[in-house]
């Protein structure tokens, strides 16, 4: 493979990085020194104060925190102060219905400005805060809420018609706040603004994620105050957040990065970030790259590609001057997006890998580094990753592995919620290959991604070990997807896979078996039968997850002990070989 190197040139290097010698920090790096850049309670921490409370003893006091627009073009802006006071008041209307520490509060809202206010809010009471991604319908919700036990909700209007469709699912839901509502309004006018951050040990849990595997439910992610360190020195180090930026990172809360990137890590180095609440429109975003005057960028490769897809002459419209930095993440950013952004903006972006489960950036492209075109870059100071084999031993260089992290980095998951098992289960023991060919025992965390890394150090990514599907960056485990099939009369039985799609990364692909009554019906009947199941999904489970193509077979591979085998179904998808079938069931 013929690899291409990005050298940074004077004019990338201005001006200086936050991080100026990535070896030589990564060298001498210790933990220590962030948490010395933070602000402690007698050894305990709260992540919310550290995100925005803490400028108000600064002149960030009065800086812009937030610049807001919505997708009808309405505007808001929120200084450090206003949102450190806003979400004094969410808080207080939390305590007066009840919730204690540790309790969960989970938003379901668009990507408005109470959404980031009550995040705070809640944290800063010391509950546990969750996000619940607007596309989500009735099925994806219940999952959710009942496994987390959530105790309120914040919601608007619109959406809290879905969760009344599964309230009487949900026992432990005592409150429903609605913050289009009056009494949402009057509550909070009448909330004081004034609140004793509850001092948290950094151990305590702080938010909790919803993320998807291959084979069951939902997983509920749990992280803890201890990880505003590492989402800090990564907004600082690999984002390069400077004062004076503007900054756009275009995720949703509802997942990892719009919590790390857009509230937490974010605002912990005292950025002005701005939110757009509408949705993925090339002119319409470069509009607002333009009139924000964004300076750093920080989206992903689906989004990018949908961008390259234009018409060349839609970006020459726009004064894009003020982009400095560019940065992706969420699946693999394909060499040819990178070469785009050269031409067409005159720098590249620059790749980064996490995991909802990592809780913060852990490998990354750096400004200071030259890029080779095509990697995730080298760990960020402070992570060992290694590529591994299926025991945990080391593989050599340029050699495909699992990517696996050494624990524990401070914003690694704390546990899976309510399953210990599960979050035991991503720890295996295994050897680390040493300087001077010792080899030590030590315990490694498998991300469920394969790779390698060459001689230089940067990690390649190849895929995902498992099944889970990756689409426009969203993680959608195939399990859900095919749950919500079988609900529909006309299934008897759904695979599902993630096919590889060169705008989207993968499409999420069902092979379904129908039902004897469907099964004689006409191809016209079919057609329209594939739309009435997409409909269903979009529906029911969510509108990021529906199956773009179905194909309907007449039965599917499966074990002996009757385990579908996803792997076989994409392998025939894809032309490819179908590998070892001695476990199969006749096919
Ligand atoms: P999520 O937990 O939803 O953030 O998804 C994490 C998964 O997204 C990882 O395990 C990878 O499979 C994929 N991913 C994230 N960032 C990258 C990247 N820079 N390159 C390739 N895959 C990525």
């Amino acid at each position: 493979m013929k690899v291409e190197t990005y050298k940074k040139t004077v004019k990338d290097l201005e001006p200086a990085p936050n991080l100026e010698n990535y070896e030589e920090t990564y060298r001498t790096f210790d933990w220590k020194f962030v948490r010395k850049e933070l602000d402690w309670f007698d050894g305990k921490i709260n992540a919310a104060y550290n995100a925005v409370d803490r400028h108000l003893q600064t002149w960030r006091k009065n800086k812009i925190a937030l610049y807001w627009e919505g997708e009808d073009g309405s505007e808001s802006k929120f200084t450090f102060e206003e949102l450190s006071l806003l979400s004094n008041k969410v808080g207080n209307v939390l305590k007066e219905v009840g919730v204690e520490r540790g309790d969960r509060v989970f938003i379901f809202l668009p990507r408005i400005p109470e959404l980031y206010f009550s995040f705070l809010g809640i944290l800063k009471i010391g509950a546990i805060a969750g996000t619940l991604f607007s596309a989500f319908q009735e099925k994806a919700l219940e999952d959710r809420l009942v496994n987390s036990e959530t105790k309120v909700l914040i919601t608007n209007k619109e959406l809290k018609e879905r969760v009344d469709k599964v309230r009487r699912h949900l026992p432990h839901l005592a409150h429903i706040l609605v913050v289009d509502s009056e009494e949402f309004g009057k509550s909070l006018e009448k909330a004081s603004d004034e609140l004793s951050v509850a001092h948290m040990d950094p151990d305590e849990y702080a938010f909790m994620l919803y993320t998807s595997g291959t084979t069951g439910k939902p997983k509920g992610v749990v992280h803890t105050h201890r990880a505003i360190l590492q989402q800090y020195m990564t907004a600082k180090w690999v984002l390069d957040l400077k004062d004076d930026d503007t900054y756009w990172c275009t995720a949703d809360p509802g997942w990892v990065t719009g919590i790390a990137y857009e509230i937490l890590g974010s605002w912990s180095v005292g950025v002005s970030a701005f939110v757009y609440a509408g949705r993925f429109d090339p002119p319409k975003w470069y509009q607002l790259l333009e009139k924000y005057k964004i300076t750093v960028w920080y989206t992903a490769p689906t989004a990018i590609r949908m961008l390259m897809a234009q018409d060349g002459e839609l970006l020459k419209k726009f004064d894009l001057r003020n982009l400095r930095y560019l940065c992706s993440v969420g699946e693999p950013l394909n060499p040819e997006a990178i070469k785009w952004s050269i031409k067409t903006l005159g720098m590249p972006f620059h790749d980064n890998w996490w995991q909802t489960e990592t809780g913060g950036i852990c490998i990354a492209n750096y400004r200071c580094m030259d890029i080779k075109i095509g990697s995730m870059g080298k760990p960020i100071p402070g992570v060992v990753a290694a590529i591994v084999d299926d025991d945990g031993k080391e593989v050599g260089i340029n050699k495909e592995g699992n990517i696996a992290l050494r624990p524990k980095w401070p914003s690694m998951m704390k546990t899976i919620w309510r399953r210990p098992q599960k979050y035991q289960s991503y720890f295996i023991r295994g050897l680390a290959r040493h300087e001077r060919g010792a080899k030590r025992r030590v315990e490694w965390y498998i991300t469920g991604d394969r790779g390698w890394k060459d001689t230089d150090g940067y990690f390649w990514f190849i895929g995902r070990a498992d099944d889970v599907i990756k689409t426009s960056g969203e993680r959608v485990g195939p399990f859900e997807v095919e749950s919500a099939l079988v609900e529909h009369p006309a299934v008897v039985e759904a695979g599902v896979i993630g096919k590889p799609d060169p705008m989207r990364g993968e499409i999420v692909k069902a092979f379904v078996v129908l039902e004897k009554g469907y099964q004689e019906k006409t191809k016209r009947e079919k057609d329209q039968l594939i739309g009435e199941l997409q409909e269903y999904v979009k529906k029911h489970l969510a509108g990021h997850a529906y199956p773009r193509e179905i194909e309907f077979i007449d039965k599917l591979p499966k074990t002996r002990s009757g385990k579908i085998m996803r792997r076989i179904l994409k392998a025939k998808e894809m032309g490819l070989p179908i590998g070892d079938t001695s476990t199969l069931e006749e096919y």
